[in-house]
């Protein structure tokens, strides 16, 4: 038996560095797509904190925080979008294709959605977990060697880098001071750990703090928190009803090419002032067109957008639930949540709290900082390294990683790697929009079919080992 147990199994493996939404949805995609081929192989999530299916942002517990989007947006399935509204009324959880389920029922249906689709593919493909963190990769003439934490090693015949949106990095660099807390969804050291505090300072104006804001004053009658960004602006609601109608912006190009950003922002906002209804309905029309837009902007011109026009799209563009504005809305009502718009100057020490310079000219007090500005999918540790190693290039902005139109990675020779994969985040620079559930499924599902090609059926014979 034990023999029998150390026997290496030599179905191929695709492995996941990082077991988040993006992973789940890409394994989803690939058992779909390949069953029928009865191909064996064995899907690997490899998450360090061992959040499969649920990532940073579905494996929280606190149901004050919901999804920022309609259920109607977020099934897993892209051939069936009543999926996830059937699934929720099956488990005992009413909801129409407008309302906002908490994120922790979305991260069960995530999990169950993809348990189910493993199930189903038995017995060819099988689907495996393991908590540990990939440190590095390296591609072999057969296989790719996974060095992972812990002294582990795993041999796959790809990995896909689904590390997420990485906190590495905080915005207040050397003026953090000791004891910030970058990472809000850390399990063990994020916002939870502040639960007890009265006074906190959250670096950050959106969503992020919001839900922080929702976890710190729900534990603590008295906490209050203060909230400075640059802008100072709260996300807005979404507003009932979620009506997405196409075209409302102009986006026929020139006879020289694509529209150039400034053409872009002022037929935005011609389609606003004109439109009857909603503003919100104008931006959420351009959504299906936001990658498009994007690659037709030249480098200068996606580093302008950034620099000087991406806070206030973002603020336009993610929202949330109406029941959370409420909730937002009496927190400020009753002083327990303050924003300060200009930033934050400084942070010092003061006796056993920490005094803070906020750009309008406040001075607080606080007990902690919560940094709530991350999102820096080149900087995840395992992304850097692959750069570092010379098995990926950065993407042009330098945001995240280069890949060719399936998620292949480019190396910095620019030849695209046949077993190295990225999804979702890391692939912001070239995308932009990257990091929903509409945008990431779309990307499983041609990630999917990259690898059922490329990968699965190249490998039919080829034992790949776990060691
Ligand atoms: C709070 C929040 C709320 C959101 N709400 C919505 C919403 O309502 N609707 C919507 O469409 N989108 C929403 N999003 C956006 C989107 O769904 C997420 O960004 C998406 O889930 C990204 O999934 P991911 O798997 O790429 O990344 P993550 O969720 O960040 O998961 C990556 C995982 O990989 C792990 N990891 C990183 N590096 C390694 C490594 N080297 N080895 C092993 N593990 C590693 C991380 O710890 C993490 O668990 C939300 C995002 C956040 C943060």
């Amino acid at each position: 038996m034990v023999r029998e147990l150390m026997e290496p199994d030599p179905r191929p493996v695709i492995a996941f560095a990082g077991g988040g939404a993006s992973a789940a949805l890409a394994a989803v995609a690939l058992l779909r797509a390949t069953t029928w081929l009865r191909l064996p192989y064995r899907i690997v999530l490899v998450d360090e904190h061992g959040r499969h299916a649920r990532g940073a942002a579905y494996s929280t517990t606190d149901d004050a925080h919901l999804l920022n989007a309609p259920v109607k947006t977020m099934s897993a399935l892209p051939d069936q979008p009543g999926h996830l509204a059937g699934w929720l009324r099956r488990n005992g959880h009413p909801a129409g294709p407008e309302t906002f389920p908490t994120r922790r029922v979305y991260g069960d249906y995530l999990a169950r959605t993809l348990d189910e689709t493993a199930r189903w593919a038995h017995p060819y493909a099988s689907l495996e977990t393991r908590t540990a963190r990939v440190e590095s990769a390296r591609p072999t003439a057969e296989a790719v060697e996974l060095r992972l934490s812990g002294g582990g090693r795993l041999d796959a015949a790809a990995l896909v880098v689904a590390t997420g949106n990485s906190t590495e990095g905080s915005v207040l660099g050397r003026a953090a001071p000791p004891g910030t807390v970058t990472d809000p969804w850390h399990p063990r050291e994020g916002v939870a750990a502040l639960a007890g505090c009265e006074r906190v300072l959250a670096v950050g104006t959106g969503l992020t703090m919001v839900d922080s804001a929702l976890t710190l004053t729900g534990a603590n009658p008295r906490a209050v928190v203060h909230a400075a960004s640059r802008t100072g602006l709260l996300p807005h609601a979404h507003r009932p009803p979620l009506a997405t109608p196409p075209g409302l912006v102009d986006l026929a190009s020139g006879q020289n090419g694509p529209l150039p950003l400034r053409g872009l922002v002022r037929r935005l906002r011609a389609a606003v002032d004109a439109y009857p209804g909603d503003w919100r309905h104008v931006v959420d029309s351009l959504r299906p067109h936001t990658q498009t837009l994007w690659q037709g902007l030249s480098p200068d011109e996606q580093r302008c957008f950034l620099e000087r026009l991406s806070r206030r799209w973002e603020n336009a563009r993610h929202r949330m639930a109406p029941e959370t504005a409420t909730r937002v809305t009496l927190l400020r009502a009753t002083g327990r949540l303050r924003t300060h718009g200009g930033g934050v100057r400084g942070v010092v020490p003061a006796g056993s709290a920490l005094r803070a310079t906020l750009g309008d000219g406040s001075v607080v007090e606080v007990d902690a900082v919560l940094d709530c500005t991350g999102s820096a999918p080149g900087r995840a540790p395992l992304v850097a390294r692959l750069l570092a190693d010379g098995l990926a290039r950065p993407d042009h902005l330098g945001l995240g990683v280069h890949t060719c139109p399936r998620g292949a990675l480019v190396t910095p020779s620019g030849r695209v790697s046949r077993r190295l994969f990225a999804l979702g985040p890391p692939r912001r620079g070239q995308l932009y929009e990257t990091t929903a559930i509409p945008e990431i499924r779309d990307q499983a599902e041609q990630l999917a079919q990259r690898i059922a090609d490329t990968v699965l059926r190249d490998r039919r014979d080829a034992p790949t080992a776990v060691v």
